[in-house]
């Protein structure tokens, strides 16, 4: 049951026929993982806490730098130096103190993926590397678990989803196999405008909520290719791979 001032945090929400009480209910005893806090985790975390998603866990073992400030809205400049899942979570608290906020102030890995993904209803991919993107794949995929993958370099987004919940793919592998990986520039190398991440990272949030309250996932296993500069829209529907590693093994 939702109590009179749930009803009223969220009446603009519940309000809609697609919600109602019983998709803010949803909401409320969902659990999402985040990994990486930067230009795409900060709107997906800060939307999905003001949303009443009822737990959050937030995974970034970085530190705010100055230069992360031009796109990473959940920082101010005060947090340069200070770990952005402390203070991730210390913001979506401030901004929802309703819900319960674990942050893990480290770089994810095979084996604490391994660990802590089976312990959430979904996973949102906001990182900016490869080779965790596939780790992400192969744990949510073992796990049964749905992801949210997106990215962002320069003015163009990409966007999918899975879901593995009936154990079955397309995957991440199946669209990019790990051993036709060529090097890939990130933010760090490449550039990217604030706002483009906004967007994305934004409708990672929207996926996540329509997942977990039973609506269609436009993004399901159909990648998204989002030209913020134009504004142009592509899609393109994945099937699983015969010889993919690791959902036809
Ligand atoms: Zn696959």
């Amino acid at each position: 049951m939702l109590s009179s001032k749930e009803l009223q945090r969220y009446s603009r929400q519940i309000m809609l026929p697609q919600v109602g009480e019983d998709g803010q209910e949803k909401l409320a005893s969902a659990r999402i993982m985040i990994v990486g806090l930067g230009g795409l985790g900060s709107p997906a975390a800060l939307y999905l806490a003001a949303a009443g998603i009822g737990e959050l866990h937030l995974v970034d073992g970085d530190h705010v730098d100055l230069s992360n400030l031009q796109r990473q809205v959940l920082y101010k400049t005060n947090h340069q130096s200070k770990s952005k899942a402390l203070v991730a979570a210390q913001q979506l608290a401030a901004a929802n103190p309703t819900i319960r906020v674990y942050p893990h102030s480290q770089m994810a890995n095979e084996s604490w993926l391994r660990e802590h993904v089976k312990q959430v209803d979904l996973v949102l991919d906001c990182t900016d590397n490869l080779d965790i993107r596939h780790t992400i794949n192969r744990v949510c995929y073992a796990a049964r678990r749905p992801v949210v993958m997106a990215s962002v370099q320069g003015f163009s987004g990409q966007l999918i989803s899975f879901d593995f919940s009936a154990g079955k793919g397309p995957c991440y592998a199946c669209l990019f196999p790990p051993q036709q990986q060529v090097e890939v520039q990130n933010c760090s190398t490449a550039g990217v405008i604030g706002p483009a991440l906004g967007v994305v990272g934004s409708m990672q949030a929207l996926e996540a909520i329509k997942y977990l309250m039973g609506m269609s996932v436009s993004s399901l296993s159909t990648l998204h290719l989002i030209e913020t500069e134009t504004f142009a829209l592509q899609t393109l529907q994945l099937r699983a791979h015969d010889s993919c590693a690791v959902c036809s093994a």
